[in-house]
């Protein structure tokens, strides 16, 4: 067993999304050596976040060819190490924010930093029936704007699992390339705002399956592709075939936050709150970033917009106290 090690720096950045890592080149190019925690599968998700799931991203600017996930990812952390960012893969399993400096603790060290950047983004939540694993990125997906375009679902019926906001964006969406697209919900009204619900409601391309719960997805022929799903109504227990090449599954994420412990003012669905414009959290010297605090926008670009507003906010605050930790060693 390695013993733990105890490291300072000025600015801690948790997480090595699009959010974390911006941060980290930010943070870097001026001078405040950050420490950044990449996690080690943190949630069964590779480092990188979930970006290193995405076959292909067509909508990062600056990349008119489209590019991996995988390749991305890397990118974004190759240029935070070659300004000098320190980046550990190991997860954070606990912080305390109660007391200044900082501390930030994964099962190897413990780092003291006098500001933290949140950035740990979110997980989808997930739906366990027969098939669910079998067709994942093979026309299962959850998110449409990320996979909606490929040539799979073109002029194809597709599904969205959800009754929120999220399910009826989804299914907005993906009107522009599907057929058709059902909205399965599991009960007879809907979660999401009454303005959305028109939309997708008024979509003639929308069809909704009220009260339907998905039992079981199958493939098309040898191809390894969805083919259909069997839909059971709840009421009535009936289950019917449905030939669907999409499924999108919007029942709502899971925002990372639970190693906080409470320490960070989060909303009613577990985000981290940020002063409007800002990412200021209710603590001073954490600022927040990414997903993590954003259930709107959910986008890589927007991931990283925050992450360099939250390296700039935290060099701000820095300032403010006169910190100095990461620039003498
Ligand atoms: P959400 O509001 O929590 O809705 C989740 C939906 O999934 C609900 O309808 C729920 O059903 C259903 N669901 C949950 N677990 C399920 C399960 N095991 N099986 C089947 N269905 C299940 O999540 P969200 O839609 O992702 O929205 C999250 C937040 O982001 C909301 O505050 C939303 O307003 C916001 N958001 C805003 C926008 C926008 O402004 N454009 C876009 C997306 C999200 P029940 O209805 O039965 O609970």
């Amino acid at each position: 067993m390695e013993d733990l090690q105890t490291m300072k720096t000025c600015l801690c950045i948790i997480g090595s999304g699009p959010a974390g890592q911006t941060a980290a080149i930010y943070a870097a190019r001026a001078e405040l050596k950050p420490i950044l925690f990449e996690g080690g599968m943190a949630n069964d998700i590779s480092p990188g976040g979930q970006f290193t799931a995405a076959i292909c991203i067509e909508n990062f600017p600056g990349f008119p060819e489209g590019i991996t996930g995988r390749e991305l990812v890397d990118r974004c952390r190759n240029q935070s190490l070659r300004f000098g960012t320190q980046i550990f893969t190991e997860t954070v399993t606990k912080v305390n924010f109660s007391s200044r400096p900082f501390k930030v603790f994964t099962d190897l060290r413990t780092v003291i930093a006098d500001a933290v950047v949140v950035a740990t983004g979110a997980i989808v939540k997930q739906l366990s029936f027969p098939g669910s694993n079998s067709f994942w990125k093979r026309g299962m997906s959850a998110c449409a704007v990320c996979d909606g375009a490929a040539s799979i679902f073109r002029n194809k019926p597709l599904a969205v699992i959800g009754g929120g906001d999220s399910a009826m964006d989804e299914a907005i969406y993906l009107t522009k390339y599907g057929s058709k697209v059902y909205i399965i919900h599991r009960r007879d009204t809907f979660k999401a705002s009454k303005i959305m619900q028109n939309r997708a409601l008024s979509n003639p391309k929308i069809e909704v399956l009220w009260s339907s719960v998905v039992v079981e997805a199958y493939g098309e022929g040898e191809r390894g592709v969805l083919g259909g799903l069997k839909v059971k109504n709840v009421v009535t227990g009936e289950v019917s075939d449905l030939q669907v090449s999409g499924l999108f599954i919007a029942i709502g994420r899971d925002p990372t936050t639970k190693f906080l412990g409470g320490q960070l003012e989060l909303d009613s669905d577990g985000y981290i709150v940020t002063k409007p414009g800002s990412t200021h959290t209710s603590v001073r010297g954490i600022f927040a970033a990414g997903e993590v605090q954003d259930k709107k926008y959910r986008q890589g670009i927007t991931a990283a917009g925050t992450g360099c507003m939250a390296a700039l906010d935290a060099e701000h605050y820095l300032q403010e106290i006169g910190s100095q930790e990461g620039k003498s060693d």
